[in-house]
């Protein structure tokens, strides 16, 4: 089995954030799909280690923000690699309530859909949450995140865009080498620095501050690894 077959599946990428006791919470999904028009229905599959599959698993009624595609690394960092048990991801986002009372993020987002769970179903690591969707709205008419998008430019593993490309450098880049994030994949590359957090394009990994950290997950510069 050829398991790069998965990786041609099209996905989005979305905030799913639902609520427990007053508290809120949201993480990123890449799961998110229609299964029906009339009534609407939606659903979303979340790993059962998450704090928002206990959230939604409890309140029955969750939302689901689809990203920008420009949406910030450090935007999806916050909500795809931290935890709610350890943070308030909830601090510093524009957001919501929707009619159910969950939270709907809207920095970023491009439309919202918020749903109340009819049916969920078991598959072992994760739970299949299927939605009757009460609401929903456009917010920006941009261009959607894709997957795809999000793992070959946003994580910095794609050829190198124009915007950012410098040729003086090209000539150098045998001595650049990228360097992966152990935590969370995110790849810095050389080439494109880290504009983030003003890294100038043409930053070898070793002249980054030692304060700098991954702009996806915050990790720091030990948690990266040299890669080909
Ligand atoms: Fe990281």
């Amino acid at each position: 089995m050829n398991k790069k077959a998965l990786h041609k599946i099209s996905y989005g990428l979305y905030v799913v954030s639902s609520m427990k006791d007053g508290r809120y919470n949201g993480q990123i999904a890449n799961t998110v799909f229609q299964i029906t028009s009339d009534p609407v229905m939606i659903a979303v599959s979340l790993n059962k280690q998450n704090l928002t599959h206990e959230y939604v698993a409890h309140s029955r009624k969750f939302s689901v923000s689809v990203l920008a595609q420009d949406t910030p690394l450090k935007f999806i960092g916050r909500f795809g690699f931290k935890s709610g048990r350890d943070i308030n991801k909830f601090e510093g986002v524009n957001y919501r309530e929707g009619v159910t009372g969950v939270p709907i993020v809207i920095d970023h987002a491009v439309a919202y859909l918020e749903a109340e769970v009819v049916s969920s179903i078991d598959v072992e690591t994760h739970t299949i949450f299927i939605g009757k969707v009460v609401d929903a709205d456009v917010l920006l008419e941009e261009p959607p995140m894709t997957y795809d998008y999000y793992h070959k430019v946003k994580r910095g593993t794609a050829p190198k865009t124009a915007p950012t490309y410098i040729g003086e450098v090209k000539q150098e880049k045998k001595t650049y080498k990228k360097y992966r994030c152990k935590v969370c994949g995110y790849v810095y590359d050389p080439e494109l620095g880290d504009a983030s957090q003003n890294i100038k394009a043409g930053t070898p990994f070793e002249e980054l501050p030692d304060d700098w950290t991954c702009p996806v997950c915050g990790a720091s510069k030990d948690d990266f690894v040299e890669i080909d």
